[in-house]
């Protein structure tokens, strides 16, 4: 089929149009679960962080309260040890018992000079858990805002796609049968585009395929320019026209 002749050109070029603009809108409608899940995962992941971050402070604080047990241990042993003194009499015993105090307290000496150091890794991990905590904050009111304006767009675009698609059927209707199951039929091989507008450089003049860039003989030129007709794309089937033929 080298072209086709219709009377019902303008009609399939107005088809086509309303189908692009409806697939654009069920891609529209089709993009917003989408969205919304990217949305979802990144608010999740952030949460995951501010549960670890959490995490490593209730540990650093467990730790803390690990070594100021051993502390107060240490002490009562100190204190024990002390009693203990009054009641020796025997030099050594004494001396023994001086130098287990002195054990002691190097051994609160140390423990608390590690205290200190977790003190510090605590500062450090509620300052990282309070940011966390924000950010979570944050990104989960910008997520709650983005997610229910895309749920805004989907209703109103769904809306728009229905009256799209009755406006559609309608115009569908008004073709003949045979020539809309054609179009429909290279339009599903041909990624939604049946009628295409033939492509015209402006420096030579010459014409190619609007759909697969195919260039046009001098015939497909002359086809072209005939009312009432569609040349035939020889590469991808398409059907096309000039705007100027078809409508002027
Ligand atoms: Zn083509």
């Amino acid at each position: 089929m080298d072209l086709l002749h219709t009377i019902e050109t303008k009609a399939l070029v107005e088809l086509q149009r309303m189908d692009i603009a409806l697939d654009a809108l069920k891609a529209r409608a089709a993009a917003v679960p989408v969205k919304i899940a990217a949305l979802a995962d990144a608010f999740e992941a952030k949460k995951n962080s501010m549960s670890a971050a959490r995490e490593a402070l209730l540990a650093l604080q467990g730790k803390k309260k690990n070594i100021e047990l051993e502390i107060a241990e240490a002490e009562e042993d100190i204190r024990k040890h002390q009693r203990d003194l009054n009641a020796v009499k025997e030099n050594n015993a004494f001396k023994a018992l001086l130098s287990e105090i002195e054990t002691c307290k190097n051994k609160k000496d140390e423990l608390e000079t590690q205290v200190l150091t977790v003190l510090e890794e605590i500062d450090r991990a509620a300052a990282e858990d309070a940011k966390l905590k924000a950010e979570v904050k944050q990104i989960e009111s910008v997520k709650d805002s983005e997610v229910a304006a895309l749920e805004a767009e989907k209703k109103e675009v769904e809306a728009a796609s229905a009256a799209a698609a009755a406006q559609r059927a309608a115009a569908a209707a008004a073709i003949t049968p045979e020539l809309v199951e054609k179009y429909e039929g290279l339009r599903s091989k041909r990624a939604g585009l049946a009628v295409v507008l033939a492509h015209e450089d402006a420096h030579n003049g010459k014409f190619s395929c609007g759909g697969c860039h195919m260039g046009l003989t001098p015939q497909k030129m002359l086809d072209l320019k005939k009312h009432d007709t569609f040349a035939v794309c020889p590469d991808c089937r398409r059907w096309l026209y000039l705007e100027r033929t078809v409508f002027g």
